[in-house]
């Protein structure tokens, strides 16, 4: 039984009118396009760098949570929409907005979030062979701690506490099973063997990462067995957000929304007269369409796990670029996972374990994170989604 609700989407939708605009939406940012393959989008997997990832893809994976803005004026005509700039980083599409009329002031926060971005990269990318996170990757099984920084220490933590509190369904070293299963390129067409699973889980499990924070201004970090290695894909965009967002507050910034591969954290408003942020979130099965529309609160964030814009086909079938570590297979069942949390480390990650879970155990981990709300759509037609109660009444 779920301890949320099960509702339809004519209800979510319902759910989220805005009552100082008279409901009225329009897409501020980028509309998801239909696709003659139902839907379905492929996106090339085989090394999403700045460079391989085609910006018609990179549109796509930001459109996995809408951007909209509420028309903000309850009789007269349409107030403008925000004005947005995007560009590519981390093998997605990254954005920032502001509301209309300040084309100097985008630019400069578009400047301020692109630097956070790019230092966040060099520091936590797997696919950048200087990064931090490769220098320990390449020093696993060896005792002797690696010095890192205090960006790669912090999402390892933050990393290393949502494992412990989903009983391992995120796991920061799940990186030698995203090999594997074909995700990280190279020839892979079948489905691996049990044993070769089995094999590889061995050398995953965020129990044998040791983190050395005894001098905090010098943190080291070493992985216990040989062939482990970290992947921090769940988690870095949304610290990289949460960066950028504080950056922007200590500057003195106010009225943006952040935007990373569909990371968000809001500030303020779009526009005079307008509540807040509003974002919807994008159907699943029908990219053009969405479920429903939430306006985010002041400061806080959403993020979006899903099954359709990244994953391998093996033998026909389509698996999802999230693993269950405890099986050391893609997760099936649910078609994606929209989290709004206080930060957006915590809805990044929270979006990953989520979807992992699935809506039952998902629900109880839930309640232990204040302030955090989470919504599911399942993988089976017609489609049906459960939301944690505070999801559903805003
Ligand atoms: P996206 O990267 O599309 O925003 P997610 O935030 O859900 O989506 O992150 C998916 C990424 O997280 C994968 O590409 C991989 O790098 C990593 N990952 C996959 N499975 C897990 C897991 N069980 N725990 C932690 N990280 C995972
Ligand atoms: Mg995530």
């Amino acid at each position: 039984m779920n301890e949320g609700y099960t509702l339809d989407t004519q209800d979510f939708a319902g759910q989220h009118e805005d009552p100082d605009t008279g409901g009225r939406t329009f897409c501020a940012g980028w509309v998801a396009r239909p696709d003659s393959r139902n839907g379905i989008q492929v996106v090339s997997i085989a090394h999403p760098s700045i460079a391989s990832a085609s910006r018609s893809a990179a549109a796509r994976l930001l459109a996995a949570i809408l951007l909209l803005a509420a028309s903000g004026c309850a009789g007269g005509k349409p107030a403008p929409p925000p004005q947005s700039l995007q560009w590519l980083c981390m093998g997605t599409a990254a954005a920032v907005s502001a509301p209309a009329g300040q084309p100097a002031r985008v630019k400069r926060l578009r400047e301020t979030v692109g630097a956070v971005f790019a230092e966040i990269e060099r520091d936590l990318s797997i696919f950048l062979t200087n990064s931090v996170l490769n220098a320990v990757n390449a020093a696993a099984g060896d005792p002797t701690p690696v010095p890192v920084n205090t960006h790669v220490a912090a999402v390892l933590r933050h990393a290393l506490d949502v494992a412990e509190a989903g009983g391992g369904a995120f796991d920061p070293t799940v990186g030698p099973l995203m090999t594997l299963w074909g995700f990280r390129g190279g020839p892979v067409s079948h489905p691996p063997a049990a044993a070769a699973i089995a094999e590889t889980r061995e050398r995953v499990g965020w129990r044998h990462v040791r983190m050395d924070l005894s001098d905090p201004a010098a943190p080291a970090v070493a992985l216990a067995l040989p062939g482990m290695r970290l992947d921090l894909g769940g988690i870095a965009k949304g610290y990289a957000v949460d960066l950028a967002y504080d950056r922007l507050r200590a500057a003195g910034e106010t009225d943006f929304l952040i935007n990373l591969g569909g990371n968000l954290r809001a500030h303020g408003v779009p526009g005079a007269g307008r509540t807040g942020w509003r974002i919807g979130v994008r159907d699943p099965f029908h990219t053009d369409r969405m479920l429903g529309t939430v306006v985010l609160r002041e400061g806080e964030a959403a993020a979006t796990s899903g099954n359709y814009e990244r994953f391998v086909v093996l033998d026909g079938v389509r698996y999802a670029h999230i693993i269950d570590p405890r099986s050391g297979r893609p997760v099936i069942g649910v078609a994606g996972v929209t989290v709004i949390a206080p930060t957006a480390v915590q809805a990044d990650a929270l979006s990953t374990t989520l979807f992992v879970l699935g809506p039952d155990a998902g629900l109880r981990l839930l309640a232990g994170f204040p302030g955090c709300q989470a919504l599911w759509v399942l993988d089976e037609q017609p489609v049906r989604t459960v939301a944690s109660p505070g999801f559903r009444m805003r």
